[in-house]
Order: C-alpha cells, then structure tokens, then sequence
C-alpha cells in the first residue's frame, strides 16, 4: 500500500511536530506553504499555534481559496487547537478580523480553559481509538460549545475542572481535537487520520 501523503500548513506552530508524528505512522509528510504544494497532497494537518496569526498568513500565502475548495472537494483536515478554531464555523472570544475554513458545524470558544489556567492536562477518551485514554495536553485551548446535527462528538475530558467539555470531533472527512497529540508521543490521532485518508 502506497502511503498517504499528507501534508501540515507550514506558515506557523508547531509544524515539524507533526510532520514527525504523521512520518511516524507511515505517511509521507511534507510541509504546505504554497498552492502547488497543497495539490500535491491527500490531506493536510492544520498545527496547533495561534489562530489569529495563521488566519493573516493564509491570506497573504493566497491558500484561502485552494484550502475551501479542497475542503469542500471532501479533502480530509485534522486541526489541532489553533487547526481546531481554523476549522470551526463559528469562533467565541476570537479577534473579529480572524477567519477559518468554516468547515466543521460547531462554534469553539477561543482560550477557554485560559482562565483557569493557560495549559493543563487531562484523560480523554476517544471514540474510534482504541486502547488507554489519551494524556491529552491542552496549551491555551479552544473547547467546543455548540456542534451541529452533522458534527460527530468524539472526545470530552473524563474529569477535573474541565469535565465533560468536548475537546474531539469529527464531522465527515474534518477531524479536531482541542489538545496536542503531537507533543506527548502518542501517535493514535495520527494514525487514526492517516487511516482517514487512506480511505478518502
Ligand atoms: N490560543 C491559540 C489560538 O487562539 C491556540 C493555542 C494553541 O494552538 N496551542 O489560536
């Protein structure tokens, strides 16, 4: 089997995480910054980073439009925490010029575990992943307030402050999670979205 290449929207964050994780269960990674490059690619991971930030350098990099055709072409995305709010329909506590790909039907609360605290730990269970709960760390994360008839919840945070808050979705070929997989070396996500892509 011939694998997937996926690629990471390489204007800001933590690319190189994921091009590792997403090497690491088999895929071939390459990092997109430019339209041509993102026609080379089976799929894309938005990273986590700062939303606002990747918002203007999508406009300015001109992968606004290739990105929401792409999407709309049934491309499959996983976006993690900035990704996540990348990815949302419609974003709470965010900056009013920043703009997403309004792929997923959810509104997303932007640093909403921040006031508590900025980063934090928590188990979540997976839907669809097998095995432990994941150590899931959150570094000023969106949550998910609202989802969709068509959007699939597939994680909350099992307990602590945060309890029950959705932090996985999935509508469709768009995956988001709120936390960070790529930093704990726990590969599941990747895998489980390489697998999506393969079958898309
Ligand atoms: N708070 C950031 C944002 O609004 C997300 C943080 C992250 O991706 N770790 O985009």
């Amino acid at each position: 089997m011939t694998a997937p290449v996926i690629g990471v929207l390489a204007l800001q964050g933590d690319v190189r995480e994921h091009l590792a994780a997403l090497a690491a269960v088999g895929a071939d990674a390459r990092p997109v910054r430019r339209p041509g490059e993102l026609d080379a690619v089976d799929g894309l991971v938005i990273p986590g980073g700062e939303s606002t930030t990747i918002s203007k350098l999508v406009d300015i990099f001109e992968l606004r439009e290739p990105i929401d055709k792409r999407i709309a072409g049934g491309m499959p995305v996983y976006g993690s925490c900035a990704g996540m709010i990348m990815l949302a329909a419609e974003v709470l506590d965010g900056r009013p010029d920043q703009r997403g790909f309004a792929g997923i039907e959810m509104t997303v609360r932007r640093n909403a575990f921040g006031r508590q605290v900025d980063s934090f730990e928590a188990a979540v269970e997976i839907n669809g992943v097998p095995g432990e709960p994941f150590h899931a760390v959150f570094i000023r994360a969106p949550w998910v307030e609202r989802v969709g008839a068509g959007v699939e919840v597939i994680g909350t945070v099992t307990g602590g402050p945060a309890a029950d808050r959705i932090v996985a979705v999935r509508q469709g070929n768009l995956l988001a999670t709120s936390f960070h997989p790529e930093l704990t070396g726990d590969l599941r996500v990747h895998a489980y979205f390489a697998e999506l892509v393969r079958a898309a």
